[in-house]
Formats: structure tokens, sequence, C-alpha cells
């Protein structure tokens, strides 16, 4: 497909959506009081709203390759938790995340220069899942590491000793369709 295929199958994707069920969104044209935050991974297979079969509204979704998170995505978990009221972040990884995947294939490329873009992600996952032996104890480590990230903002860890939001920690097995907690 080309590009201009892409865009014009999108947009009658969109034509599609508008159509049916205006009142739902009219409604949350007022706010959006979402029931949960969740950070994950950009990956396309990794669809929040479908995989917890909920719809517009009602999740607070951040996603960066590798679900890797810096300033700009705790700044959005604080913005859930401190101004929407959100009390459930969950921070979810993924099975065969390819981002997981590089770093365990040490895919980055040293540490001379400033990591940045993809090299900065790598990075981050390579310190991450250090001394991990299978690429599901990697995951999970990442997703720790995730969850470490969100600690160090102190509005965050606020509303966490406040009692006024949890952190729960997940992996998505993108063969079952399974999201699994873990503590
Ligand atoms: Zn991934």
């Amino acid at each position: 497909m080309t590009n201009t295929e892409i865009i014009a199958a999108l947009k009658s994707g969109n034509d599609a959506f508008i159509k049916p069920s205006t009142a739902r969104r009219a409604e949350l044209v007022k706010g959006q009081h979402p029931l949960a935050a969740v950070l994950t991974c950009s990956d396309s297979r990794v669809v929040p709203e479908e995989i917890f079969s909920v719809s517009l509204g009602e999740l607070f979704v951040i996603r960066t390759a590798g679900n890797v998170v810096s300033d700009f995505e705790s700044g959005s978990v604080e913005y859930a938790a401190g101004h929407l009221g959100v009390t459930a972040i969950i921070v979810m990884g993924h099975t065969h995340c390819g981002a997981v995947g590089a770093a365990r294939e040490g895919g980055h490329h040293g540490e001379t220069v400033a990591p940045h873009g993809l090299n900065a992600i790598i990075s981050e996952i390579t310190r991450a899942i250090s001394g991990t032996k299978s690429a599901a104890e990697a995951v999970r480590a990442n997703v720790n590491n995730s969850v470490n990230r969100l600690l160090e903002n102190r509005e965050i860890l606020e509303l966490l000793d406040e009692g006024k939001a949890e952190i729960y920690k997940a992996v998505y097995d993108i063969e079952t369709g399974k999201v699994e907690f873990f503590q």
C-alpha cells in the first residue's frame, strides 16, 4: 500500500467510526473520568482498549516503545492521577516485545556518547534487564524499571503515600491475549 492509500483507508475508517453512537462522544465532551491509566508499549499488537474491552473515555493511555518512562511519561501519569482522579495505574509490558528483545541481544551501541532516540530506549532497557535469564524475566524487570521511574516523580509518590492511587504491574501475552498481573 502507498501512503496515499493508507491515509485514505484510515479516513474511511474514521468515517465508519463517526456514524454510530454520537451520544457517548457528546457526553465525553463535558470531561473525562477514565477508569485507569495504562502505561504500555507502542507495539501495534498491544492496544489497551481492545485488550480490556473498553472504549472511549475509559482508559488514559501512555505508550512508548518498550514502555520506557521519562519525564513526559511520568508527567502524564501524574496528570491522570493528580488531576483526573485516576486511582489505578497499570504498567504493562508484553511478550515478544521488540524493544526488550533488542536490549537482550545487546542492541545498544555503547555509552561513549549520550544516548538519544532509539539508543536511549535500548540502553534504558538494557540497564533494566541486566541479570535476567529469560525473555519473560526481562519483560517483568523492564516493567519494574518503568515503575521505579514513576516513583522518581515526587507528586506520584505523594499520591501513592496518601492512598490516592496504586500502581499495578502486568504483562500482556500477545499469543493468548491474557493480561497477567504480578507483584
Ligand atoms: Zn513492546
